[in-house]
This record gives C-alpha cells, sequence and structure tokens, in this order.
C-alpha cells in the first residue's frame, strides 16, 4: 500500500467509526423567538408560530414563560403575539423557551418532539407518539 492508499483507508475508517449524526434526515427545528422591546414591555413577535410548531397549548407555554421569568403576560386578541409586562433579556426568552422545548416537547427517551401533554390522576405525563414512553413532568 502507497502511503496515499493508507491515508485514504485512514480517513475511511475514521468516517465509519463517527456516530451517525444524521439519522432520520428529518431534525426538530423550531422558528427561534423574535424578541423585542415596546417601551417597558418585552413581545414575542412570533409566538403563534412558535407555539403551532412546537404543537403546543398557547397558553401553557404562556404561563410557563410567566412563571419562569416572574413577569406578567397578556396574549394579543388574534394570538400572534406574547406580550410579557416586563422588559426582559432576550437571551434569557430565548433560554426559557429552549428550556420549555426540552422538557415539555422532546421525549427523552427518543429525543423526538412528537408528544402530547396527558394527565394521568393528578400527574403530569409527556406522552410520545413515536417511541411510547410516558415520562412526568413538572405541572405549569
Ligand atoms: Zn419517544
Amino acid at each position: 500500500m502507497s502511503t496515499r492508499e493508507e491515508y485514504l483507508e485512514m480517513l475511511r475508517a475514521a468516517k465509519e467509526a463517527l456516530p451517525d449524526i444524521i439519522e432520520s434526515g428529518e431534525r426538530f427545528t423550531p422558528p427561534r423567538p423574535i424578541v423585542r422591546w415596546e417601551g417597558k414591555q418585552t413581545h414575542i413577535v412570533n409566538f403563534k408560530e412558535l407555539v403551532t410548531a412546537l404543537n403546543r397549548d398557547p397558553k401553557l407555554l404562556a404561563r410557563y414563560l410567566s412563571k419562569e421569568l416572574g413577569s406578567p403576560y397578556f396574549l394579543t386578541e388574534d394570538g400572534r403575539k406574547l406580550i410579557l409586562s416586563r422588559k426582559l433579556d432576550p437571551q434569557l426568552v430565548d433560554a426559557r423557551i429552549q428550556k420549555f422545548i426540552r422538557t415539555y416537547v422532546i421525549c427523552p427517551h427518543c429525543g423526538r418532539p412528537d408528544t402530547v401533554i396527558v394527565k394521568v390522576r393528578r400527574t403530569w405525563v409527556l406522552r410520545c407518539t413515536a417511541c411510547g414512553a410516558e415520562t412526568p413532568i413538572p405541572k405549569i
């Protein structure tokens, strides 16, 4: 084997050893929140898009953010925007939304977002329609 062949062989082996990152080809990429300040308020202008992509009740995410960020909220009449009545760091808002997605949308067993929230007696459960796993989640 020439040095070049050896090198190519080495590359091939290294590539095979890599974990298959792009498993199914379809990755879950919900829109990032667009956060704007209006006076002393914080507006999430693409809130409707976001909850639609996450397939979650808008009030659930609104309540979660209100609790996590310590701010009263209201939804605009058309449901498009969420308004938090405090001036909040957009990065912090984004971080809390990502935390919501990790806890209330993504199945911890298979990593897919095909889940629903169900109430089993007094417990909230994240039920995965892809793998069937049921994970208790904190109430909001
Ligand atoms: Zn699952």
